[in-house]
């Protein structure tokens, strides 16, 4: 059997050619299929609008940015979750500030957020971790009650439904990544989904250096009714973060196959779910009634001590019979550059224990049913003791 990796794209011969179509065109970048894949994303989400980005990294930082937030400001989030969702606060100077999990969903609990919260507040930024999505309407009760924004970190949430509605269209502004081992692939990608037109604006400038071709701003020097055919300004410090047509060709390809993947990656997690569910040591993800997850990842809590191994050993084993794991995640403030800025151990000892038990299993959707069954025997057999 081939090597089982924890996560991977699914590429088929339509991609491939609409990549080479545009190889072929005349715009690389900057052309037309950059405004088709913004208009899929959006009708898919059923948003107003999505700005593409270089990665979900760089459309956190615009998100940010286009919510004001700046030297002196703080933004709540969850420790457990991909570094980037702190970074891009630190990227504008700002502070990120850890709210424990649930113990269950390792979705950031809802009720340690208020008592977080303080003048410098400016936004809380959920994590749908593994693809369940966050209970939303409670952050949205305390960001209305406070003033605050809600930029929801949903990288592992595309697809997702929350009571009845997609991912994408419940908050100020929504985050994807189109990263390999995410739902769809662009090589490296990301977007911000929102309703509103003023944050749309924002995010497009800051994608592109902070030039506008909007003459009517103010401290415009060229302030008359119709521009110069050459206007263009810079009314702030943005960045390159652009997503060529390569990309968002490959995109639009992904996008059309999108239900199909979560379909699958449904319908393993569900086999994964009833096997695991019988063996003692082993803790399914759990999953709350009102939402569909669109399973990024498949994260089980194991009882490293009931089953006699170390995590170190179980991923060697697992290794040894073709099966790739992870570990999502480190909680964010325990990596060496968090704890350089003054972040505490024992900040949140529930995501610290949570990751302490953590153990990600292959989940994609081109696994076939005889790898599923593959790694449920070589777990099963590990955590049961039974060589
Ligand atoms: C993947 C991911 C990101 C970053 O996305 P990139 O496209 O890799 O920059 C941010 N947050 C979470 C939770 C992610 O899983």
């Amino acid at each position: 059997m081939r090597f089982i990796p924890y996560g991977r794209q699914a590429i088929d011969e339509e991609d491939i050619r609409s990549v080479v179509e545009v190889l072929r065109s005349d715009r690389l970048t900057q052309g037309p299929k950059v405004a088709e894949f913004e208009e899929a994303l959006a009708a898919y989400c059923g948003a107003r609008y999505a700005v593409v980005f270089s990665s979900g990294t760089a459309a956190l930082h615009g998100a940010y940015f286009a919510a004001r937030v700046q030297p002196g400001s703080e933004v709540i989030t969850s420790p457990i979750t991909f570094a980037a969702t702190a970074n891009a606060a630190l990227y504008l100077g700002a502070k990120p500030v850890f709210a424990d999990i649930e113990p269950d969903t390792a979705n950031i609990d809802v009720t340690r957020i208020e008592n977080l919260i303080n003048k410098r507040t400016r936004a809380i930024a959920p994590v749908h971790f593994a693809g369940q999505p966050c209970d939303m309407d409670e952050i949205h009760q305390i960001a209305r009650r406070h003033g605050l924004y809600v930029i929801e970190d949903a990288c592992h949430a595309l697809g997702a439904t929350y009571k009845g509605q997609r991912i994408g269209s419940l908050s100020d502004m929504t985050v994807f990544s189109f990263h390999p081992v995410k739902h769809i692939a662009t090589g490296e990608g990301g977007a911000v989904l929102t309703d509103n037109p003023d944050f749309v604006h924002k995010l497009r400038m800051f994608r592109e250096h902070g030039i506008t071709r909007d003459a009517a701003l103010p401290g415009s020097t060229n302030p008359e009714t119709e521009p110069d055919p050459w206007y263009y300004e810079m009314q702030h410090l943005g960045y390159n973060y652009r997503l060529t047509d390569i990309q968002c060709a490959l995109g639009i390809s992904q996008l059309k196959k999108l239900d199909g993947f979560l379909e699958r990656r449904r319908e393993i997690a569900r086999t994964y779910d009833r096997a695991f569910a019988e063996v003692p040591a082993i803790r399914p993800p759990a999953q709350k009634p009102d939402r569909e997850s669109a399973y990024h990842i498949y994260v089980v809590q194991i009882d490293w001590k009931a089953i006699g191994r170390t995590r170190r050993e179980v991923c060697a084993l697992l290794r040894q019979n073709g099966i790739g794991t992870q570990v999502h995640y480190l909680p964010v403030y325990r990596h060496p550059y968090y704890r350089s800025l003054g972040y505490p151990a024992g900040l949140c000892p529930r995501a610290e224990a949570y990751y302490e038990a953590a153990l990600t299993l292959p989940l994609f959707p081109a696994m076939t049913d005889e790898e599923v069954q593959w790694v449920i025997k070589a777990v099963g057999r590990l955590a049961t003791g039974t060589r």
